[in-house]
């Protein structure tokens, strides 16, 4: 079976037409998303409508908790906040039951998969050797799948601490060799330095794994997120990628 694993879309319609493209090209068996369809961008409704339609297996990020009101938004940055309360008022009745249906981690044969993290599935980050290892230690299945952070990772143990970090676009990893934690990065709001949208292709037929970016049109989500009247800065920072 091929996967391809997208995580944190944050209705940015744009990058996620280009990375569905990318990953129609490559003919997976399966699409899963590792959660934050909506907050942040213009397009919530979208996002939700080719994710549902398309993913297998999706996990409810931080930011869908928050704009069902399942997590209070004084949690949240103010310009999340205002993404989030934003998005309440547009996104369509039909899509909030299938949201509210989401869980933030889930499991597959050999696959352990978290919005956040093993420790806290909703809110804690893996981007330290300390919370790599203990994510490692709370899991037992080969392969770990976490979103959240925004940044493109890949990381291994092999019972000696962990090796591994940034996953540059075309970053190929052979599975089974270690356990391995893997974050594909962001498909609508990287914040690893790359603009480019973020997605992972995970072949368990051949034991490889592959990190893919997508070049898509940031200027047009930026006049959507623009027109919108959701805060500058959330356009503004989709040009640097951070
Ligand atoms: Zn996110």
């Amino acid at each position: 079976m091929r996967v391809a694993v997208v995580s944190d879309i944050h209705a940015n319609l744009h990058a996620l037409g280009a990375v569905l493209d990318d990953v129609a090209a490559n003919e997976p068996d399966e699409i899963w998303c590792l959660g934050d369809v909506v907050g942040y961008g213009a397009n919530p409704n979208e996002c939700c409508e080719h994710i549902r339609e398309r993913a297998g297996l999706v996990l409810a990020g931080n930011h869908d908790l928050g704009v069902l009101g399942k997590l209070d938004l004084a949690e949240f940055s103010d310009d999340a906040a205002a993404a989030a309360r934003w998005t309440r008022t547009v996104l369509a009745g039909e899509h909030l039951p299938w949201l509210a249906s989401l869980q933030p981690s889930s499991k597959r044969t050999t696959v352990e998969l978290f919005h956040g993290s093993p420790r806290d599935p909703v809110w804690d980050y893996v981007l330290s050797d300390d919370v790599a290892l203990e994510s490692f230690a709370l899991t037992s299945a080969p392969l770990v799948l976490v979103g959240h952070s925004h940044v493109a990772l890949a990381l291994g143990t092999g019972g000696r601490g962990v090796v591994g970090g940034l996953a540059p676009s075309g970053t190929e990893l052979a599975l089974g060799e270690h356990r391995l934690l893997l974050n594909p990065g962001s498909v609508g709001q990287p914040r690893d330095g790359n603009p480019d949208a973020a997605w992972l292709l995970v072949d368990f037929d051949t034991d490889r794994a592959v990190f893919r970016r997508v070049v898509y049109d940031v200027e047009g989500a930026q006049a959507a997120i623009r027109a919108a009247g959701l805060p500058d800065v959330l356009a503004e920072r989709l040009a640097r990628g951070l």
